[in-house]
């Protein structure tokens, strides 16, 4: 009946979440400071050695529109204009990563917002000192992860398919 195959579609869901796709996705963004400091390949090993698997990536000088609405949740704050500007003033490279957690595994590799607060061992505490120059952006949560990826990809940009590491990275 449709009520039990409702009843077996819920009782299957979290093992199918457990070990295959569709898993988490978020947006990553390395910032034109860590592009001019040649930290793209050093902050991509970090995602790939853990085990994420890569869907999307591009490099792209962003307008003022794209990176106004990117913060936006900022506007008004006095930093805002100077954050814009930042952004859209040279490279990024924006990628999304998919995986188990990979959003909030993604804010402890990057560390705290301020680069002096941020641990040894995170890329922010590793590689930065002022908080506009911060190198890195990573969704902080599912609701800005899918705004994010939203904004900066296309689907047609986001590649479905299934690393052969999987049942390596995954019990
Ligand atoms: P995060 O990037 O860690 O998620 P926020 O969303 O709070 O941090 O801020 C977005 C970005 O705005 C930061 O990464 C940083 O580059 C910049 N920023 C935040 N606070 C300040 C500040 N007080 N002065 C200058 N820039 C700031």
């Amino acid at each position: 009946s449709l009520a039990v195959a409702a009843a077996a579609t819920v009782a299957f869901a979290p093992i199918a979440l457990a070990g295959s796709s569709p898993q988490e996705r978020t947006f990553i963004m390395i910032k034109p400071d860590g592009v001019h400091r040649g930290l793209v390949a050093d902050i991509i090993k970090r995602f790939e050695a853990k085990g994420y698997k890569l869907v999307g990536i591009k490099v792209l000088v962003p307008s003022k529109d794209l990176a106004g609405k990117h913060y936006a949740e900022h506007e008004g704050k006095p930093f805002y204009p100077g954050l814009v500007n930042f952004l859209s003033s040279g490279a990024v490279v924006a990628m999304v990563w998919e995986g188990k957690e990979v959003i909030k595994t993604g804010r402890t590799f990057i560390g705290a917002t301020n680069p002096l607060a941020s641990a040894p061992g995170t890329i922010r505490g590793d590689y930065g000192i002022d908080v506009g120059r911060n190198i890195i952006h990573g969704s902080d949560s599912v609701d800005s992860a899918q705004k994010e990826i939203a904004l900066w990809f296309k689907p047609a940009e986001l590649a479905e398919y299934e690393l052969i590491s999987k049942k390596w990275v995954y019990e």
